[in-house]
């Protein structure tokens, strides 16, 4: 088995089974595992206090332990992680960060209290509008509360070199995955769509110092082989919340087509956008988030995700724009339309395709990505 296959089968084992992460690392180090709702939380003062950030993401099975507390019009992100921690699958978590940015999260911790309290339960509020002047100083106000209270838990003060030190290996985490993601668009025979996306959501999990070891020894493999062309597959550009199911990449690729392009929380949203190092660490952390590609939750009244769109797949020179619409995401629900209208005048095919957590029909999404790629020109698929 070569090197590259036995880290990817890591990284699969990982994803398949999170907790296993998690537990295996509170034995060895005895430290405490601080899980968080995907994403826009700093995870940097997380790890800097000594804890181990543990991405959450919806669990495939068991949604409807979660029916009893949450309407079934609440988003299934929402709803597959509260019914993850009422099935047990999450009691390896010592604490629970969520981040503010919709109805969901909102009324969600109350509920998760009342169930499954943990010793640290935290709601982070980053700045909804990131481009108020006001949005930085708020932001550093939050981000104050929150690393005092990540100290209180812990004990200890965080030092400043503890934070720089978890910048750092953050930044470099960062700079392998762009690099994966690079390698990918380059040649997605080294490394394939879902391979990628995979890594990525492992990425979330993996103690970061591990991470990074298993980052290079891939990569070192990959540059070893290095992109031999560069891929003559139809170039797709996916939109939305989350690349969820995982299958949706297989679809793309058996039709004759590769990713090339996100802006997802479980993609270039969540490895794009390195800290500076030096000088005043959380205005440095606060800078970041509000420089960060445009999200529907974090949106202002110019609405720039219409035109990042755009710009990203001319730059990317995808051949279509694949809407990821995960049903009752009430902040993507607004963006959808104007998203769609402004591609379409700009001459970009668009399709829009509904996706879910737990009990997505998958046939119906295969076919459903297959024909937009067939329309594209990709392979017919009998
Ligand atoms: S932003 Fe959308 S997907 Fe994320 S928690 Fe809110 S409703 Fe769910």
């Amino acid at each position: 088995m070569g090197l590259n296959t036995e880290v990817l089968k890591y990284f699969n084992k990982v994803t398949e089974d999170p907790g296993q992460e998690a537990r295996r690392w509170k034995e060895e180090t005895g430290g405490k595992v601080l899980g968080f709702l995907l994403t826009d939380v700093p995870e940097e003062l997380i790890h800097a206090a000594g804890f181990l950030p543990f991405g959450i993401y919806g669990g495939e099975k068991g949604m409807s332990l979660a029916d009893a507390h949450l309407q079934n019009w609440t988003c299934s992100y929402v709803r597959s992680c509260l019914a993850l921690s009422l099935g047990g699958r999450l009691d390896f978590l010592d604490g629970l960060v969520i981040p503010q940015r919709c109805d969901a999260t909102r009324m969600v911790m109350g509920i998760w209290n009342n169930q499954k309290p943990l010793s640290f339960m935290n709601n982070f509020r980053p700045p909804r509008q990131v481009e108020r002047p006001s949005a930085k100083r708020y932001y550093l106000g939050e981000l104050k509360r929150f690393k005092k209270e990540l100290e209180e838990y812990r004990g200890l003060k965080i030092a400043d070199d503890e934070l720089k030190k978890s910048i750092q290996l953050y930044n470099s985490n960062r700079t392998l995955l762009l690099k994966l993601f690079d390698l990918h668009r380059q040649d997605s025979s080294l490394l394939s769509s879902r391979e990628l996306y995979n890594i990525i959501r492992a990425s979330m999990i993996i103690p970061r110092e591990k991470l990074k070891g298993l980052l290079i020894r891939l990569l070192d493999t990959l540059n070893y082989k290095s992109p031999q062309k560069t891929d003559q597959k139809i170039k797709i550009f996916i939109s939305g919340t989350f690349l969820e199911p995982l299958e949706i990449a297989d679809y793309i690729e058996e039709s004759g087509g590769t990713i090339v392009g996100d802006d997802l929380k479980n993609g270039f949203r969540y490895i794009n956008g390195n800290i500076p190092e030096e000088g005043d660490l959380l205005q440095n952390l606060a800078e970041g988030q509000l420089r960060k590609i445009p999200s529907a939750s974090f949106d202002n009244s110019i609405n720039p995700r219409r035109n990042f769109l755009v710009n990203a797949v001319q730059e990317k020179r995808a051949d279509g724009f694949l809407l990821l619409h995960l049903k009752y995401c009430e902040p993507e629900n607004f963006d959808y339309y104007d998203i769609q209208q402004v591609l379409k005048k700009a001459g970009i095919p668009v399709q829009k395709i509904e996706t879910e957590f737990g009990d997505t029909s998958l046939g119906q999404l295969r076919t459903r990505v297959q024909a937009f790629l067939e329309m594209l020109g990709g392979v017919e698929l009998v």
